[in-house]
């Protein structure tokens, strides 16, 4: 009888090792043989820890489960896929997750992230098969039909970014993967890089084996230490396996990667900070131009995109870039994996083609605010994200329609309040945040955030509100307009948002604004 029980970060965090432990003291007790095996998450995450049980093939859900429910779930038969209070039935009926379409995610939850038989056996490593056939310029040109933009915020398409790299000139090229995942909210690298490492690998190697490059860096933020750990097992195992090293499945072609760690700051997800950081410098963004791609890691052009860039590569080199182009709206191609958070009764993550309305994410998968009370207002694409109000519930997900808002998707993080919140200290948090996290380069970030706190505090404290009011938009208008990086120029997108619709938390902003 096979159990799966995650060791994914959101599980451990609730008690999965305990609830693994009580299963196998509960099963030895019986005498029951059982084969249990630690997966990713499925991202139900309101239902950690998730356990499920293979009955003929059918995986059946339980949870939460708790160490002291699992002599009860013994009790009732679950081991037979027997009703309880805390059953679900069958996982994938589960209409959170049978709604949803996985290709990025398509394993996450499913296996035994460190199994390269589970790997293979769903489909793993054949778009790197089919890349060792290709030239360089065939896979850049699959990814660039694909309709495949970078997934970490900023949407460049990246079959734009590698063909620069393809076509520099240099004895050194690098791949550089940013999963220094910091914005609130957002845990969809966490999750893929703990419960499908070999995913992010395979897209790595695809990536150099595109554009010339023989070694990649993987960049991980040191909150994740069990995302690092996982990493790299599945970094020896797949060297061990001839997927990386110096003759890969024996084509005679070279990659190779090793993690780094990063050290907690928020900055060092901007590329150029990161590679400073790789560098073993401090985290400063550099000015562009050059751009990374011509002159990034060590001075050498690097293609450096987001782990669900890199993961999402392996399905246009297996399925075809028709496949994953088929899905999504306008340029907005594929799907995107939305992490809903905050006050959301079901929290988690929901893969979907772009498209999908933020009401059906807040409500269909989320179910409503968690306190029962109404929402009011959601953040989408990090504390550098708009704040939006119900009336722009109904905007399809898709980079142009919330561009067309003033807002961002960004990475695809969504984080609900209830009406209890408080705008006006969202928007002063924005700023102070930024002046936390600012590289300190370029004044109107450096200044500016700081002097936007005190703006902000005026506003309340009813301190000439009119002129303190205008003395805010100025000031954003120069970090939007003055600041060398996405740090300063979009802090003022929550701020602005938080004051344009919901106005009443300023105090009385209209008369003053009259
Ligand atoms: Fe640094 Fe802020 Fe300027 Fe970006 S905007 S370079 S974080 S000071």
């Amino acid at each position: 009888i096979r159990i799966f029980v995650p060791r994914d970060t959101a599980a451990l965090a609730v008690g999965a090792d305990a609830v693994a432990q009580a299963i196998r003291d509960e099963a030895a007790a019986r005498g029951l043989s059982i084969d249990l095996i630690r997966n990713g998450s499925r991202g139900l995450l309101w239902l950690e820890t998730l356990v499920e049980v293979d009955c003929g093939g059918v995986r059946h859900a339980y949870g939460p489960v708790y160490a002291e429910d699992v002599a009860s779930l013994f009790d009732a038969g679950f081991l037979q896929g027997a009703t309880h209070a805390l059953a679900h039935g069958p996982t994938e009926a589960i209409p959170y997750l049978a709604r949803q379409q996985r290709f990025t995610f398509a394993r996450v939850g499913i296996t035994d992230p460190l199994s390269l038989d589970d790997y293979t056996s769903l489909d793993g490593f054949r778009g790197l098969r089919n890349a060792l056939a290709l030239s360089g310029d065939a896979i850049v040109a699959a990814v660039t039909e694909s309709g495949l933009r970078g997934r970490g915020g900023a949407a460049f398409p990246t079959g734009i970014k590698w063909k620069t790299v393809l076509q520099a000139v240099s004895d050194t090229k690098y791949i550089v993967c940013n999963a220094d995942e910091g914005d609130s909210g957002t845990f969809a690298d966490r999750m893929l890089m703990e419960g499908d490492p070999y995913v992010l690998i395979e897209g790595m190697t695809i990536a150099g084996l595109a554009v010339g490059a023989d070694y990649g860096y993987l960049y991980v933020r040191s909150e994740y230490p069990e995302a690092i750990a996982t990493l790299e097992a599945a970094i020896v195992l797949a060297r061990k396996a001839g997927y990386l090293g110096t003759d890969i499945l024996g084509s005679g072609r070279s990659f190779d990667l090793e993690v780094r760690k990063g050290a907690g700051s928020y900055i060092c997800g901007e590329e150029t900070a990161l590679l400073e950081s790789i560098e073993g410098k401090r985290g400063v963004v550099r000015a562009k131009p050059p751009l990374p791609a011509i002159t990034g890691l060590f001075g050498h052009p690097t293609v450096i995109n987001n782990v669900i860039t890199f993961a999402s590569v392996p399905i246009v080199l297996d399925r075809g870039a028709a496949f994953y182009r088929d899905a999504g709206m306008g340029r907005s191609r594929g799907t995107l994996p939305f992490q809903l958070a905050g006050n959301l009764k079901q929290g988690g993550l929901v893969e979907c083609a772009f498209g999908v309305t933020l009401h059906d994410l807040l409500y269909e998968f989320g179910g409503g605010s968690a306190s029962g009370r109404p929402l009011r207002a959601v953040q989408v694409g990090g504390p550098l994200g708009a704040y939006l109000p119900e009336a722009q519930w109904q905007v399809p997900m898709d980079y142009e329609a919330m561009a067309a808002l003033g807002g961002v998707l960004g990475h695809g993080g969504l984080v609900a309040f209830d009406d209890s919140v408080d705008m006006a200290k969202m928007a002063r948090y924005a700023m102070a945040f930024c002046a936390v996290e600012s590289c300190g380069k370029c004044t109107p970030c450096r200044i500016g955030s700081t002097r936007g706190v005190e703006v902000v505090d005026k506003i309340v404290a009813g301190q000439q509100r009119p002129q303190q009011i205008q003395l805010l938009r100025s000031l954003c208008d120069t970090m939007v307009n003055g600041s060398l990086c996405a740090m300063g120029s979009m802090t003022p997108y929550p701020v602005l948002s938080a004051l344009n619709h919901f106005p009443e938390d300023f105090g009385d902003v209209q008369q003053a604004q009259a």
